[in-house]
């Protein structure tokens, strides 16, 4: 068990120095009862996301997504997507086969988006992604063509239609100008008008977790969550329309985007902020905001790492006390070491690669503390999703009448994927923490690309329907 995992970790470091270690990781600490606290505060954030008078000031914005079914087997056509806001931006073309029930890439490019259009104007921003769809259907013979199009857009959005979509606030890395309070459909549509050279059909907005999730459904019927622990972090799930009190109607059910990156927002998480938490905040692009998501996701952790290995060392606890200018410059230390560093076989080989890499001096001891700090951070974000991820299980068990709930969660994000046992010990926390409940995880496959192209063909099948 991970438990035995960390004792392995302190095998060669001296009771004097553990002694000293054990204050600075303390604060990392989340035992169950303080698990607890957290799942019974989000439980609440919830409620106040989803309430009509509520919402306004609720920091877990619950957000309606429209997408109100999940596939049914008998979409078809071919589509286009467009994935902004993961790891890269990229252009698709799927085409989904009804007879074999099953998505198909056809092709897919990705493109580069450089960091001064990140943080340049939307305008920038939306012509450089008109130009990459320009180049890409150019390449693909598609210009003429007029296809739908699903928009995987990962940043909160106040949805009123499948394809009216308002920008609530950028996250992670991007500050564009001018686009907050906008309609990104709109933002698009101008772009691709201001070139003239080609036109796309209908568009369907869809956060990344609601792609994960739709991409999951086609597989398996239960799949009814999608989550992300990549670059940034977020859940959605099916919730019963009667409680969406922000969009009409009272039969079925509708896609919640919960944004529960936006959780602690209000300071309700003050009591498990770390220092390093404060100051990661306060460095960020976007203090104040995305207080648990920066506890959690890829964008933060190696950072939170690297501010704590200055801490220890300054205390004389690593390298003989002396930092390199490479650990003392923000983001040197990438979220990606951690995965390497705690990799079982090859970590520590790993680790000593990376410390001579950042100009570092160490020994053996060393070496082992560092991969205790590594554990110590990834741990904590993987418990902080099982908390966040059995509140919203147990809130559809209770939605549905029942004692016990059987579910699939569809994920994806780096964090996820490339750690080596990060989805282990979120799997059994979440088992410890939601008893009554029989939980499933599926990674999805692609689910900002086919996943958005199932979105939007069910988009499609609906709106064909109550035509006829
Ligand atoms: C965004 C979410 C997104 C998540 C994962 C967060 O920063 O606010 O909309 O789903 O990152 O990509
Ligand atoms: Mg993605």
């Amino acid at each position: 068990s991970k438990k035995a995992k960390i004792s392995d970790h302190l095998d060669g470091i001296p009771p004097e120095t553990l002694s000293k270690l054990q204050k600075d990781l303390d604060g990392f600490d989340l035992p169950r009862e303080k698990l607890q606290v957290i799942m019974s505060l989000l439980k609440k954030d919830v409620n106040r996301g989803l309430g009509k008078h509520s919402h306004h000031r609720a920091p877990v914005k619950m957000l309606p997504t429209f997408v109100r079914a999940t596939p049914d087997g008998t979409e078809k056509g071919d589509f286009l997507a467009l994935d902004l806001g993961g790891t890269n931006f990229r252009v698709l073309h799927v085409r989904v086969l009804e007879e074999e029930q099953k998505m198909v890439k056809m092709d897919s490019q990705i493109c580069a988006i450089p960091q001064e259009i990140m943080t340049g104007t939307g305008e920038q921003l939306f012509d450089h992604i008109a130009a990459c769809l320009a180049e890409f259907l150019d390449s693909q013979n598609l210009k003429g063509h007029t296809l739908p199009l699903g928009f995987t857009f990962s940043f909160p959005c106040e949805q009123k239609e499948i394809d009216k979509s308002i920008l609530i606030r950028w996250t992670k890395g991007f500050n564009c100008s001018g686009v907050e309070g906008e309609d990104v459909v709109k933002l698009l549509r101008e772009a691709i008008h201001r070139r003239g050279d080609y036109d796309i059909g209908s568009v369907a907005m869809v956060n990344d977790t609601v792609g994960t999730m739709m991409s999951c459904g086609y597989r398996d019927q239960s799949c009814e969550i999608g989550m992300i622990i990549g670059t940034g972090t977020n859940a959605c799930y099916m919730e019963e329309m009667k409680n969406v009190k922000r969009v009409e109607g009272e039969d079925g059910r509708m896609c919640i985007n919960t944004e529960w990156g936006g959780f602690g927002d209000d300071g309700s998480l003050k009591h498990i902020l770390t220092e390093f938490d404060v100051e990661v905040d306060k460095t960020s692009i976007n203090p104040g905001v995305h207080t648990f998501e920066k506890m959690i996701s890829g964008m933060y952790l190696g950072e939170i790492a690297r501010l704590l290995l200055v801490k220890l060392t300054k205390d004389q606890l690593l390298f003989k006390g002396k930092t390199s200018e490479a650990l003392l410059t923000p983001g040197s230390f990438e979220t990606r070491f951690i995965s390497e560093i705690e990799e079982e076989e090859s970590g520590l080989k790993n680790t000593e690669t990376i410390l001579t890499q950042l100009g570092l001096t160490w020994d053996s001891v060393d070496v082992r503390v560092v991969r205790v700090v590594c554990d110590t951070i990834s741990s904590r974000s993987a418990r902080l999703c099982a908390a966040a991820l059995a509140t919203l299980v147990n809130r559809i068990r209770v939605n549905r009448g029942r004692g016990h709930l059987k579910t699939t969660v569809g994920v994806d994000g780096t964090v996820y994927r490339k750690h080596p046992n990060f989805s282990e010990e979120l799997q059994t926390w979440v088992r410890r923490l939601s008893p009554d409940c029989d939980i499933s995880f599926l990674v999805s496959e692609d689910g900002s690309g086919k996943g958005a192209a199932m979105v939007t063909a069910v988009a499609q099948r609906i709106a064909l329907q109550s035509r006829l």
